[in-house]
């Protein structure tokens, strides 16, 4: 059942049992209130009746003070018939309870007598037929004559009442349940109406409509709830993006893998064939096992970065505190010997948070595309410097650059920008790809800055652990140039 409905259906029964309730409380109420006023006035009545009967009867002359039957009869006939305007009857009894004198429809029995005192009065309320009356009942004493008097009023009006004042509430009630269901039908379609949109944004989304958002119509708990289901909906999006990128760059991995595998197995083979199928000079057949002594280093150097890059991504690195005075000396060390190269290494002293082999690597193979970028003798500047937020290596080349469409590829694994360039410096298109795993796991990537024909500046910083350190100087001042 939808919630709107049972939102509807449990006011509606709770409204229906406080509505039956105090009506039926409030009716009652009023009823006793008009019953209790009328016993009131029949017994104050009472009183006045026995009174007047007992003064009647002092007034009547009678021998030797004794009240005869005739005299009493004709006493309650009196008193019967001046309060004949009221609807009140009359009746009376000897102190045996045989009755003297009763009006017409006194046809009550005498079960009030048996439970009358001594000295009091007393009354209840009874039903003949259709009709309601309260019995009073008191004793009266007049001349040697013990009596009882009666008196019978007619209530009828006052059950009636009730009864009317029952169905009259009844209709109000079932008027105001309608009018009630109808506006709590419009009250529980608006207060759900977070809840329908709420469903249907999840139905859209399920169905593969993942920028749908939720419309926020409110701003009570279900509005919050909205907000939330759309910020979850956001980290959804955000990470089903990625994870179609991440499919789709690893198709283009896989892709450009098989590609780059077959041009060098396309020549091994090429050149194999033709050393075991024709007979050929020594020339030609020192070349033909050059191409495959090549094309098989290529193909070894390619599974050898493949690995590190595996390795990479799956290891966990623990960063230690390394000077990057021993980071120069040992590039220094590698690549200054390289009398074709203008090597300047210049850089700032002190410790910085890495893992030293990973990050030589990164700056290896820095070094070494600057140098195949380059012609021979020209400078490539290796820097290392401190700044607010790291420690800022650059390796900066005056070589062929890079296309400014180019740059954002070239750290994609198997992408070179001039192929036969790249595989005829035993290039493979990993090495940048390698160089951005190690900097992810040290919290940094490489930022490239190329201009064709001018060079490129290729540089990353490894940031500080808690800001930093007071002993970096970046004025130059205790730096050193390798
Ligand atoms: P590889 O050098 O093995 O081909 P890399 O991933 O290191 O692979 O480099 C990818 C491509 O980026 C290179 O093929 C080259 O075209 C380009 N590249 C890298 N460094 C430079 C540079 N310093 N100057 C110009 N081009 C560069």
């Amino acid at each position: 059942m939808k919630f709107s409905l049972k939102l509807l259906l449990w006011t509606m029964i709770v409204m229906a049992a406080a509505f039956g309730f105090s009506g039926f409380y409030f009716v009652n109420y009023v009823f006793e209130r008009a019953l209790d006023r009328e016993a009131g006035q029949a017994l104050d009545e009472s009183s006045i009746l026995k009174f007047a009967f007992e003064t009647a009867a002092l007034n009547v002359p009678a021998k030797y003070d004794v009240l005869q039957e005739d005299t009493t009869r004709q006493i309650a006939s009196n008193l019967e018939a001046g309060g004949q305007d009221t609807g009140r009857m009359l009746r009376i009894s000897d102190d045996q309870k045989q009755v003297l004198y009763a009006a017409d429809g006194f046809t009550a029995d005498d079960g009030l007598l048996l439970a009358l005192d001594e000295n009091t009065k007393t009354y209840r309320v009874i039903r003949l037929e259709d009709s309601y009356y309260i019995q009073t009942a008191a004793r009266v004493e007049a001349l040697d004559k013990s009596l009882y008097l009666e008196t019978m009023r007619d209530v009828t009006e006052v059950f009636h009442d009730r009864a009317t004042g029952f169905v009259v509430y009844r209709r109000v009630t079932v008027v105001i349940l309608l009018l009630g269901t109808v506006l709590m039908h419009l009250i529980s379609s608006w207060l759900t109406r977070p809840i329908r949109l709420l469903t249907r944004a999840t139905k859209r989304m399920a169905a593969g409509d993942y920028d749908y958002r939720a419309r926020l119509v409110s701003d009570d708990e279900l509005g919050q709830l909205t907000a939330d289901f759309n910020r979850m909906a956001n980290a959804l999006e955000d990470n089903i993006i990625k994870l179609e990128e991440e499919i789709r760059a690893r198709e283009d991995f896989v892709g450009a893998f098989a590609h780059e595998l077959k041009t060098p197995l396309t020549a091994i083979i090429g050149y194999a064939d033709m050393l075991r199928s024709h007979r050929l000079d020594e020339e030609k057949s020192f070349m033909c096992a050059n191409y495959i002594y090549t094309e098989g280093r290529r193909l070894e150097t390619m599974s050898l970065r493949l690995l590190d890059i595996i390795v990479t991504k799956r290891q966990e690195i623990e960063l230690q505190m390394v000077s990057a005075e021993s980071l120069f000396f040992y590039l220094y060390d590698m690549y200054a010997a390289k009398k074709n190269m203008d090597f300047h290494f210049t850089y700032d002293e002190g410790m910085i948070r890495c893992d030293a082999s990973l990050i030589k690597s990164v700056l290896i193979n820095l070094l070494d595309n600057a140098c195949k970028a380059s012609e021979p003798g020209s400078r490539i500047d290796v820097d290392g410097y401190a700044v607010s937020e790291g420690y800022r290596f650059s390796v900066k080349d005056h070589g062929v650059g890079i296309p400014e469409e180019e740059v954002y590829k070239i750290t994609k694994a198997f992408y070179m920008v001039d192929k036969s360039r790249s595989r005829s410096r035993n290039g493979a298109g990993l090495g940048l790809a390698l160089c951005e795993e190690i900097l992810l796991l040290h919290h940094s990537r490489l930022e490239i800055e190329s201009e064709p024909g001018k060079g490129s500046c290729f540089s990353f910083v490894l940031p500080w652990e808690d800001g930093a350190p007071a002993a970096w100087r970046s004025d130059g001042e205790g730096g050193g140039e390798a």
